[in-house]
């Protein structure tokens, strides 16, 4: 896995503050993209075992409580999704009680046999491509108003789409 960046206090992709992580390359292209410079899959830097003990060191310090977002690029294409679900796994390994946030471009009714394994861990999933003609900048957690945000675990209890219920 590929990543552009972290940023240790993030206060847009969440509720809260969080720790923020882009994955690198996205293979949707969507048009009026705001964040191109994630695209190229060779982009961004290697994620290393190093990067991963600074995520979990990190989450709590200056004794603030952060819950991670996970963004893109898209973390959930075919060169990501394993490592992010090593991150998400290892994050909830040490961290069971903090919320994981994942955007992804692609739709949970469409997500492939890997990339449901990832809902074992993430607990709001915001989905969907970011469409500039339905741009809403008001919204919270989103860009455009087709995207959901997701209550996943709620989802899998009822087995049907669960909106966030703050979103
Ligand atoms: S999914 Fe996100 S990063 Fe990828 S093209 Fe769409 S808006 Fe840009």
């Amino acid at each position: 896995m590929r990543f552009s960046k972290i940023k240790d206090n993030d206060i847009a992709n969440g509720l809260g503050i969080t720790m923020s992580f882009w994955t690198q390359g996205c293979p949707h292209r969507c048009k009026g993209c705001f964040n191109k410079e994630t695209w190229d899959y060779n982009g961004g830097k290697e994620f290393t075992k190093d990067n991963l003990d600074y995520i979990l060191t990190n989450i709590n310090k200056n004794n603030i409580k952060r819950d991670l977002s996970i963004l893109g690029g898209e973390p959930l294409c075919e060169q990501n999704i394993h490592g992010v679900i090593e991150l998400c796994k290892e994050f909830k390994r040490h961290y069971p009680d903090k919320t994981i946030y994942l955007w992804t471009g692609y739709t949970l009714e469409n997500f492939n046999y890997i990339q449901k394994k990832i809902l074992n861990y993430v607990d709001v999933l915001i989905d969907g491509k970011f469409e500039e003609e339905n741009k809403n900048l008001s919204i919270m957690l989103r860009g455009s108003s087709n995207q959901r945000v997701i209550d996943v675990k709620k989802t899998l209890r009822e087995e049907n789409i669960a909106l966030h219920e703050v979103c």
